[in-house]
């Protein structure tokens, strides 16, 4: 199929969803899009852009939502159904720009998204091609190779090329559909490895160079995209696990690249290691503590809410608090971001900036850890109105600064600090709930290390208690023979599946 000025539409739904926390993600948090409203999440499709200008492109529906717990079945049936129906409304479509995570669980549902896309294909037909963009974290099973024709990731983690991902898959469906092309040719790579994002930042080796390698790889004749996935840890699906697909119109070149990245990942499995130092966290606070670097941070990584934890845990806090340091206001300052506790916050907002309050909060979600803490401490800030948090309360107990949310929120920029009246440049030791810092905070850190803490989304996968992906799979089978990493042709989604999900 050829069209000189095709129509395009856009769709998807995206979230990273842990199956080990109790959490549950409702449609809201999607806060999904519709319509022209979808274009505007993307800067490339403004009016006056040259890709918006090379196609009829037509929102559907768009919901992204924050890492979290498990998609609820009703959810998932509100807006998937809605989706299918704003995308019939369209009326005939060349393209679809299909938008998603990747790692998105729903109760009572393996590989979601290759579900959705399915009846998505029912309803828009198996002419039209379908350009996938994901992130790196995502799950790629053959099916839902087999369902899109042309299927790409972000390469950086922190996602700092996030958009330029969105866009090059945009402009790949663009060019496939004006430059009138046989539908690409695809090579399908799973690669038996589950590791942590923490394991896999690509500001370190060796993730580095394997992301180098798929530039290098998408580079070549013949090819149009190179994309490999490190896969989400902290689902246990079938289809949980790394992987590599190279796209394009020359078979012998898709196949080489692809397996050239499958086997550069799979003989690089020894050498991914934390991004930071890891440690207990009574030992990353002793050293924390103890240093002249400042400010030191800390991840409080086993409940980051970006990744999928529920936030409210308070096994963290409730040891930083216990601390004899940090008991008088003349200790050392301590940042600590965040902890949930919709009551609490309501109350120190009550009081007012100055007032002393005693407040219980957290573990309403995730109490497996430890129980909602009590604490009483001076009323240092009140924000509402922030889009995640909705009003945010910080309260000093003894030298702690204890950011509380009615909502969960992922603190990842200084000005979420500056905002609520801290510091975190002359702070002493800032403690974040997240897994690797995000660039802003990085920068400003003077030292770091990553507490291994329980939770949803706990660093120690072997902690976890996976039951379900598939095995042999590294590191839960260290001594495990080599895998097949041949590329496997998946055939267009005009053709009948084939093959096992292998
Ligand atoms: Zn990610």
């Amino acid at each position: 199929m050829s069209a000189t000025f095709p129509v395009i539409a856009v769709a998807g739904l995206g979230v990273e969803s842990s199956t080990f926390s109790p959490a549950r993600t409702d449609a809201p948090a999607f806060q999904p899009q519709r319509g022209v409203d979808v274009l505007g999440r993307y800067p490339f499709l403004a009016p006056g852009q040259p890709l918006r200008a090379a196609a009829d492109w037509r929102g559907a529906l768009v919901g992204k939502a924050l890492p979290g717990g498990t998609v609820t079945a009703s959810a998932y049936a509100d807006l998937s159904g809605e989706l299918i129906a704003k995308l019939q409304g369209l009326g005939p479509i060349d393209g679809l720009w299909y938008d998603i995570h990747g790692a998105m669980t729903v109760e009572g549902m393996d590989d979601a998204e290759a579900e959705l896309l399915a009846r998505i294909r029912e309803t828009v037909g198996l002419d039209v091609i379908v350009s996938t963009s994901m992130d790196l974290h995502g799950n790629v099973s053959r099916t839902l190779v087999h369902l899109t024709d042309l299927i790409t990731c972000y390469r950086m983690a922190p996602h700092e090329d996030a958009m330029e991902t969105k866009e090059r898959a945009a402009r790949n469906l663009v060019d496939q559909l004006t430059g009138g092309g046989p539908r690409p040719v695809k090579a399908w790579i799973p690669v038996p490895v589950l590791l942590a994002g923490e394991q896999t930042s690509t500001r370190i080796e060796p993730a580095k160079g394997l992301y180098a390698a798929v530039e290098e790889v998408e580079a070549a004749q013949g090819v149009t995209d190179a994309a490999m996935w490190v896969g989400y840890a902290w689902a246990d699906e079938p289809r949980n696990r790394a992987a590599v697909v190279v796209t394009g119109p020359d078979e012998s070149a898709v196949t080489g690249g692809a397996e050239r990245l499958a086997r550069a990942f799979w003989d690089a499995r020894h050498d991914f290691v934390f991004v930071a130092p890891t440690g207990t966290l009574a030992d990353c606070l002793d050293e924390a503590l103890a240093s002249t670097a400042q400010p030191y941070f800390v991840s409080d990584t086993g409940d980051n809410p970006t990744a999928g934890g529920a936030g409210d845990v308070t096994w963290g806090l409730g040891q930083l608090l216990a601390r004899p340091e940090l008991q008088g206001p003349c200790g050392p300052t301590v940042l600590y971001a965040s902890l949930p506790g919709p009551t609490a916050v309501d109350t120190a907002a009550r009081a007012g900036i100055g007032a002393t309050v005693t407040v219980t909060a957290g573990a309403e979600v995730d109490g497996r850890y430890a129980a909602p803490l009590t604490m009483t401490g001076v009323v240092h800030a009140v924000r509402h109105g922030d889009p995640d948090a909705g009003t945010e309360a910080v309260l000093r107990v003894g030298s702690v600064y204890v950011i509380l949310t009615r909502l969960r929120k992922p603190y990842h920029h200084e000005h979420d600090f500056t905002d609520l009246e801290l510091n975190p440049r002359t702070a002493d030791v800032v403690i974040v709930k997240i897994g690797y810092l995000e660039p802003e905070l990085f920068a400003v850190a003077a030292d770091w290390k990553m507490a291994l803490t329980p939770g949803g989304v706990d660093q120690d996968l072997q902690r976890l208690g996976h039951h379900r992906i598939r095995r042999p799979m590294f590191p839960f089978d260290p001594r495990m023979a080599d895998p097949d990493l041949s590329a496997r042709i998946i055939a267009p989604s005009s053709q009948p599946f084939s093959g096992p999900e292998d």
